[in-house]
């Protein structure tokens, strides 16, 4: 079996919520598959409760991170949707069945096989999932989102978990257009997601 792509990242070893460099392999590029290097990554509360294991399902050792932003650094062969040089973001899942009803329907996020991009389990070889806090992901192109150049890549890292959790809900109520307002009434860990919505309904508005 060919070996993976080398890969540098900070992963917790332990419940104490301390991150220590960490030396592992990516996988082989699949059909379908884009390798991007990572230029940005947001913490997400998740991040906090996997990495001590607050949530009792942690495999160690695990490196978090699923609101990343990179560049296209290769693709597989005979993929056209992505090149090399594009900016894209990886958000909280990289994988589903691809089947099931809430895949057909593209509610991917509710598939009972899920595979979350930090923490997950990949389907096809069973091998523990590693997020972004890394400089080297492997992903399936139908799970990238493209960014544009419009948008800081930056900024744009948190939007891909903390901001879509509101957002969509937000367009999915038809509250992104001018003249709606949110009422904010939440948690810590939601703040900073009702904070990111907000902003980017205030670009789409
Ligand atoms: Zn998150
Ligand atoms: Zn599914």
């Amino acid at each position: 079996m060919a070996s993976g792509k080398e890969a540098h990242g900070w992963a917790a070893r332990d419940a104490s919520g301390h991150l220590s460099p960490f030396n592992f392999s990516r996988r082989v590029q699949r059909d379908g598959d884009v390798t991007i290097k990572v230029l940005f990554c947001g913490l997400c509360h998740t991040d906090l409760h996997v990495i001590k294991n607050e949530w009792g399902n942690a495999m160690y050792p695990l490196v978090p991170g699923h609101e990343v932003v990179g560049v296209v650094t290769d693709v597989a062969p005979g993929l056209t949707k992505f090149k090399a040089g594009d900016t894209v973001g990886v958000g909280y899942f990289v994988d589903s069945c691809r089947s099931c009803e809430s895949c057909s329907k593209r509610f991917e996020s509710y598939c009972p096989q899920l595979v979350q991009t930090s923490n997950g389990v990949d389907l096809f070889d069973g091998s523990t999932t590693q997020g972004g806090f890394s400089d080297v992901l492997i992903v399936s192109q139908d799970y990238l989102v493209r960014v544009p150049e419009s948008l800081s890549p930056e900024g744009t890292a948190p939007l891909l978990c903390a901001g879509i959790t509101v957002f969509s809900p937000m367009v999915q109520y038809g509250l992104n257009v001018p003249g709606k307002h949110l009422g904010e009434s939440a948690t810590w860990g939601s703040v900073a997601s009702v904070t990111w919505a907000s902003s980017l309904a205030r670009r789409s508005g």
